[in-house]
């Protein structure tokens, strides 16, 4: 037997073929990237990460993630943005980068939970306090900051129970305070409202705007229900500088795979979530029709909390919604409705292409629960909406346990 030639391994890697320049194609390519190679040490030693002119690190960007970057930014209104890992990384970054030891921070009563719970427990050791605050009520915002408070999230509409705030109300009190404003606009996309630039427009009034708004890519933006990322977007410069660093420091960083499929996924975003929110609001519509439910939390539908505010604020809706059962139905008889569903899936998440329940207790999630019962919430897909309200209505029985 001949013996291999042991330089073939060098030159499968470092092989004398170069692909032709110029190729053009409808996607952007795809770069993938730990190492990224120096054309000299003059070059190593110049670059510079804050700077979007050149690369470092795949951690600290490629083209890839650079182009993801910039179309977040341009559909949130705003100038700068960094990716993360997921949603959840979005929220917790804004407070590693902004808080220190002492400070505090104020949290909507209705945010996403595990915003809450990051709060409770990392912040919480490392000094940093927390106070909730009930967003349908612009006073208490105004009573909970102090001389201490260094940041104020909002979320619009508030998480699962669905109550939109008002924005502009909220905005402009934290605004007075110098206090720094971070929105959590994963249900709004960025599509249903601008958060550099809410309202306006009624009595001549300026539009006003958040310092920092995050969105949970792994919903509609990505759409697939396959990958997790998250975006913090600013339109400071110094202030994406620090979330930048911060983001640096702790080494958050997102897969070239991932980003190829958000790009992939952003051009039919205003279609699927217009889509998804025409859907949502008629199968709202048909559980308000139903004698079972006590009441239907969509902000775009008459009688939801705060509609008065998604009317002046928005132009549209995300298809989430949820309803209430109140006592007359038991925990068990509502889990056995949400079993008896066949297109809706049980699972969290929402904005993918499968419709999704989740049954939640109003109890344990507020401090003081606006409702009693148990709460559904629906999470609609792309399936046509004649065959999702079919499903309901074949899994009701199983509320009365016939
Ligand atoms: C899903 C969600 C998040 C978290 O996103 P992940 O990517 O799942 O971590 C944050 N905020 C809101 C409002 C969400 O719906």
């Amino acid at each position: 037997m001949k013996k291999k030639d042991p330089r073939r391994s060098t030159s499968l890697i470092a092989h004398r073929y170069e692909p032709p320049a110029g190729f053009m194609a409808v996607p952007p390519p795809v770069h993938k990237a730990s190492t990224v190679v120096f054309a000299d040490t003059a070059a190593l030693r110049a670059r510079n990460w804050k700077e979007k002119t050149g690369y470092t690190y795949g951690l600290l960007g490629t083209p890839t993630t650079f182009t993801l970057e910039e179309r977040i930014a341009t559909l949130e209104g705003g100038v700068q943005t960094v990716l993360v890992p997921s949603g959840l990384a979005a929220i917790t970054l804004v407070g590693m980068a902004l808080l220190k030891s002492g400070d505090e921070l104020l949290i909507p009563d209705n945010a996403y939970g595990p915003s809450k719970d990051f709060a409770r427990h990392e912040l919480a050791r490392w000094d940093i306090a927390h106070r909730f605050y009930d967003p349908m009520d612009p006073a208490s915002l105004r009573a909970a900051i102090g001389a201490r408070t260094r940041l104020v999230w909002l979320e619009a509409p508030g998480s699962v129970t669905m109550e939109f705030p008002d924005l502009v109300a909220l905005v402009g009190i934290a605004r007075e305070r110098g206090v720094t404003i971070a929105l959590d606009n994963t249900w709004g996309a960025g599509l249903a409202f601008d958060p550099f630039a809410i309202g306006g427009g009624d009595e001549g009034s300026a539009p006003v705007a958040v310092d920092i708004s995050v969105q949970a890519l792994t919903k509609y933006p990505s759409g697939g229900a396959d990958l997790l990322m998250g975006s913090v977007t600013t339109r400071d410069a110094a202030l994406h500088q620090r979330l930048k660093g911060t983001n640096m420091r702790i080494g958050f960083g997102v897969g070239a795979n991932d980003v190829e499929l958000v790009l992939r996924s952003l051009p039919s975003l205003p279609l699927r979530y217009e889509a998804q929110a025409r859907a949502g609001v008629e199968l709202a519509h048909w559980w308000a029709s139903r004698p079972e439910v006590a009441q239907v939390l969509h902000p775009a539908l008459e009688g939801s909390p705060g509609h008065e505010h998604w009317t002046r604020l928005c132009s549209d809706a995300a298809g989430l919604f949820s309803i209430v059962f109140d006592e007359r139905h038991a925990r068990t008889r509502v889990d056995a409705f949400v079993d008896a569903l066949k297109l809706f899936r049980i699972g969290y998440s929402w904005a993918g292409p499968v419709s999704l329940v989740v049954p939640y207790d109003l109890a344990q999630m507020r401090a003081q629960p606006r409702w009693t019962g148990t709460l559904v919430r629906f999470s609609i897909g792309l399936e046509a909406v004649e065959d999702l309200i079919d499903d309901c209505l074949q899994a009701l029985p199983a509320l009365a346990g016939d």
